[in-house]
């Protein structure tokens, strides 16, 4: 039996989570679970799974949680001393870090120092604390599980071989809704059209993320921190099927690939469950209904987004916590109809302009760099419509 604190329940990746364990009662139990914003949904998974804690993001919350829960024996908290609590609860052995965005990193490092291991999606706490994060899963002893499904891929592609082996991560990228899109007509799309990803079912910003590709920038240097491997020697392929999920190319000219049909459940479960394997009810892959699998490089001019990603990662240090914040204060201004999707990389841009790179040495110095970003991206964002 594995026991499990679930950061971020009521997301996409919490839910399909859920799911899993679900359907495993006797391999996991919910000792803990987090949530942002859907108290309702909320209550309702705190009945069915019956955690020893519950955590809202906001502390102002908990009254409402509580009454929702009224008659459910469960300890309801909040803020982030309370997703510091569920992250580190004592009988917990796994924390599935499904939070969105850098609200994840303080919880998650917060789990790593309990010596909790890390099934982690929240791909934020690598892009902006990489070098940190990885300092102290092995300082703390604690395995980390990628959920992301490239990262996934990678490590079951990578399992059993040397690292000095390795020629290259080849990461695939579907290209989002926009990948046939005119780069002209990019200007008037709608959150609508957004959000209309053609392969995957997940969160809004990570949706976003996608059909800017901003999301497979975040993935690169995720990549980066996760399997030790210098950026140059990871490759972005348009993949637009999203059947082959990464690829590592050995030295030897061998290459190693994972596929399946596009559902999270898949690497959510292997996290779960490693090294064994457990059904997940993902349809299984049959590859004779496709006509071919297609490979192309990614257009940089048109992924603005994608581009200072690359930027960000060259210039290193706190400008990727940098870009990350202006990437999340971008995106909510899109979803909320602030600004159009042009704008998206014109605000990361011009934070990123005005940001001197600077060393990050700890988690507190990390959280400045966010905090600065946000501050600088509000402020452009403000400041009207940038050319
Ligand atoms: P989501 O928006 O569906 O869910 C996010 C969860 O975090 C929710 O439970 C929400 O209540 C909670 N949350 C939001 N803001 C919070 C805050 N400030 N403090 C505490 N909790 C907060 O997101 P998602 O799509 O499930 O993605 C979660 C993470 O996993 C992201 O980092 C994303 O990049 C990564 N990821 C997701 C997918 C996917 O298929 N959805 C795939 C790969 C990686
Ligand atoms: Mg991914």
């Amino acid at each position: 039996m594995k026991h499990l604190s679930i950061l971020g329940s009521t997301g996409s990746i919490g839910v399909s989570t859920l799911e899993i364990v679900a359907a495993y009662p006797d391999r996991f139990r919910v000792i803990a679970m987090t949530a942002g914003r859907n108290l309702d949904l909320f209550a309702r998974q705190i009945r069915q799974f019956s955690p020893r804690i519950a955590a809202v993001a906001s502390a102002q919350d908990i009254p409402r949680l509580k009454e929702l829960c009224s008659g459910i024996k469960v300890e309801i908290t909040g803020g982030v001393e309370g997703l510091i609590a569920a992250a580190t609860a004592d009988e917990s052995e796994m924390v599935v870090a499904a939070i969105v965005g850098a609200a994840g990193l303080v919880p998650t490092a917060a789990a790593i120092k309990a010596g909790k291991d890390i099934a982690l999606a929240n791909k934020e706490t690598l892009v902006t604390a990489g070098h940190l994060f990885m300092e102290m899963i092995t300082e703390y002893g604690v395995k980390l599980y990628p959920v992301d499904s490239e990262h996934s891929a990678v490590f079951q592609s990578i399992e059993g071989h040397r690292s000095e082996d390795i020629g290259k991560i080849i990461l695939t990228a579907s290209g989002g809704p926009f990948l046939n899109t005119p780069t002209a007509q990019l200007a008037s799309v709608t959150v609508q059209d957004a959000l209309n990803h053609p392969n995957w079912s997940m969160g809004r910003k990570i949706t976003i993320d996608s059909a800017t590709m901003m999301n497979k920038g975040l993935e690169v240097l995720e990549a980066r921190w996760l399997f030790d491997v210098p950026v140059e020697k990871i490759d972005v392929n348009i993949h637009p099927q999203s059947i082959i999920h990464s690829m590592v190319e050995y030295i030897d000219g061998c290459v190693i690939a994972q596929l399946g049909t596009p559902d999270m459940k898949a690497p959510i479960a292997y996290a779960l469950s490693y090294p064994e394997r457990v059904a997940t009810g993902v349809k299984t892959l049959d590859l004779t209904t496709f006509s071919g699998l297609t490979f192309h490089k990614p257009d940089l001019i048109k992924f603005r987004c994608l581009g200072l990603a690359y930027q960000a990662i060259k210039a290193g240090e706190s400008m990727p916590a940098v870009m990350n914040a202006a990437n999340e204060i971008a995106v909510e201004a899109f979803l909320e109809g602030r600004i159009r999707f042009l704008q998206i990389p014109e605000i990361i841009e011009r934070t990123m302009d005005a940001h001197q790179a600077h060393d990050l040495k700890t988690i507190e110095e990390v959280l400045l760099s966010d905090r600065w970003g946000r501050d600088k991206a509000r402020e452009i964002c403000r400041g009207g419509t940038p050319s």
